[in-house]
């Protein structure tokens, strides 16, 4: 009949609206699902909530559709497996899952629809595809035709520069060198170059066509705020904007997200906390109550999101700086995926940066991964100091570069443009203190020292160690403390100085000399007034 022609059509529109219920494709996908159903490879970069599923599962229907067998999607998330293949059962599309959650039986049944041609996709944990038993079937598959396609989902797992290394992604690059002829899509958020050069490289897609959708999330307002009592100031922005929203925050150790969750929940806050340390169970029925109870704040490490898809998540905070600026892009973006306003808040301070920077010193890292660490965060730092549009910075960072002057008009120094003043007087101030004091003792000091032997504060330490005769002591008491302590982030986010150590004790870098001779000019931005402490809200 018509209806049953019209039903089987391998078009992709058609597909898109009888399966989908969708009126037309999103940005790339529509030339991303002929690249693959014509046969062609795809490197797809696409912001979270971008519209990626689509971009292999309509390819996987219309080969199917044709007689071309099974698509196999690789994916490191078991949540994610689960939500796809029920979604597509119910629009009746036959799909399954193999991987650890499912018991022999389970699992031979899931083979039997394989080996039988019945399944349109079938999803799979990275280490079932190097799994010799399962590499077998699909030899024989590829061997009757049957093979249809391979989508790699969460490409960036194979990149160690990435935050989400899988080591079993290493070894995906045998789908192109045993699955000859079989297309291939790689599909990713993580859009920076050194990633998408080592999806290439390792996936060996170097034939692929690449599509780069823009990565901007224009609903989503950046605010980076100066820490100064960093609870007071997320309960503030809180109870401001957020009071009944559901939201994340993130913080970097698993004892501050429980001591967070604790007290967010004392302040009258629905939260619960997440990170790896927590059972599984509890870990998952949390994640549960996040995505079903409206109005929840789950307080976690960046063991939480992955593969959420929550559409209704109002604000995203950061009470401490993210590793880098994919991992902020990528936290933050987990708010507005309905297109509606969302807020992504961070307060950072001088002791994450220099935390950050101990951090990458510290590991075991070789240097050239330490390097690229550091250039990672230093790129993060200037976006959290700079005094222009935010969203600019974010999207140079993914090679989008706006005209000179664009702004925004939707993140905190867009909309209140920050106060400026010049320190390049005050680093070269602040340089030459560091020099002084580490000549004078032999050995160098943190910040907290430093910043009192500028402003000629006399303390016992400054006695004990003598530097209240050095020619420094007391230059920088025209500056306030919170001013010192922008001028020590700054030279430190720019590379003038470095961090080093137990003691985080400061250094002159290289650079430190042409600041010291008045050729780099410095602005920074004015500190804010400290946030007003307020009232507790407790429970009722
Ligand atoms: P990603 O994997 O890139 O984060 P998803 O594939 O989960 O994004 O898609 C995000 C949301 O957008 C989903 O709810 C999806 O159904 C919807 N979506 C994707 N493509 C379209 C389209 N062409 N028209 C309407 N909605 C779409
Ligand atoms: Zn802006």
């Amino acid at each position: 009949s018509i209806d049953s022609a019209l039903d089987a059509s391998a078009a992709p529109a058609d597909i898109l609206h009888q399966v989908f219920g969708y009126t037309a494709f999103r940005g790339h996908q529509g030339a991303i699902v002929d690249q693959v159903i014509g046969g062609g490879d795809a490197l797809v970069l696409m912001p979270t909530g971008g519209g990626k599923s689509l971009c292999y599962q309509i390819p996987a229907i219309a080969r199917h559709r044709a007689g071309q067998g099974v698509t196999v999607v690789v994916s490191p998330l078991i949540a994610l497996m689960h939500d796809q293949v029920g979604a597509l059962e119910e629009a009746g599309v036959h799909a399954a899952f193999l991987n650890s959650s499912l018991d022999s039986a389970g699992a031979q049944h899931v083979e039997r629809e394989l080996m039988a041609g019945r399944l349109v996709m079938l999803y799979a944990a990275p280490e079932r595809i190097t799994n010799p038993r399962f590499l077998a079937m699909l030899d024989s598959l590829h061997q009757r035709g049957q093979l249809s396609l391979f989508a790699i989902d969460e490409a960036h797992c194979v990149s160690q520069w990435g935050h989400d290394f899988r080591e079993d992604y290493l070894q995906l690059d045998l789908l192109a060198t045993r699955f000859g002829g079989v297309p291939r899509i790689a599909l990713t958020a993580t859009a920076d170059e050194h990633t998408r050069a080592d999806i290439i490289d390792r996936l060996m897609l170097e034939g692929a066509r690449t599509f780069i959708s823009s990565f901007d999330r224009p609903n989503i307002r950046y605010t980076i705020v100066e820490k100064d009592n960093a609870k007071a100031q997320l309960l503030r922005f809180l109870l401001d904007e957020h009071v009944g929203d559901a939201g994340i925050v993130y913080c970097q150790s698993r004892k501050k997200v429980e001591e967070t969750a604790e007290w967010l929940s004392a302040e009258g806050f629905s939260a619960l906390p997440y990170h790896a340390g927590l059972d599984q169970d509890v870990r998952r029925r949390h994640q549960d109550r996040f995505l079903r109870e409206e109005g929840l704040v789950m307080v976690a490490t960046v063991a939480f999101g992955m593969g959420i898809d929550k559409p209704d998540v109002r604000f995203v905070a950061h009470l401490d700086l993210p590793k880098n600026i994919e991992g902020y892009y990528q936290e933050t973006g987990r708010g507005g995926r309905d297109g509606e306003a969302a807020d992504a808040w961070m307060s950072y301070g001088l002791a994450d940066v220099v935390n950050q920077r101990r951090m990458i010193d510290e590991s075991t890292a070789g240097d050239e991964f330490k390097r690229l660490q550091v250039g990672k965060l230093e790129a993060l730092l200037a976006m959290c100091e700079s005094l222009d549009c935010r969203r600019v910075r974010l999207l140079a960072y993914f090679g989008e570069d706006r005209p000179a002057g664009w702004r925004c008009g939707n993140c905190d120094n867009c909309l209140q443009p920050p106060a400026r003043w010049d320190a390049t007087e005050a680093a070269r101030k602040a340089l030459s203190c560091i020099y002084r004091c580490h000549q004078h003792s032999g050995f160098g000091f943190g910040t907290v020292h430093l910043i009192d032997v500028l402003r000629g504060k006399s303390t016992e330490k400054t006695r004990a160690r003598g530097h209240e005769s050095l020619s420094t002591f007391g230059i920088g008491a025209d500056l306030s403390e919170a001013q010192w302590r922008g001028v020590m982030r700054q030279l430190i986010a720019l590379g003038h100085v470095a961090s080093e150590g137990e003691y985080s004790t400061l250094a002159l870098t290289d650079s430190a000399r042409a600041v010291l001779k008045g050729q780099v000019q410095i602005e920074l931005r004015e500190p804010r007034e400290p946030t007003p402490r307020i009232r507790s809200r407790g429970k009722t």
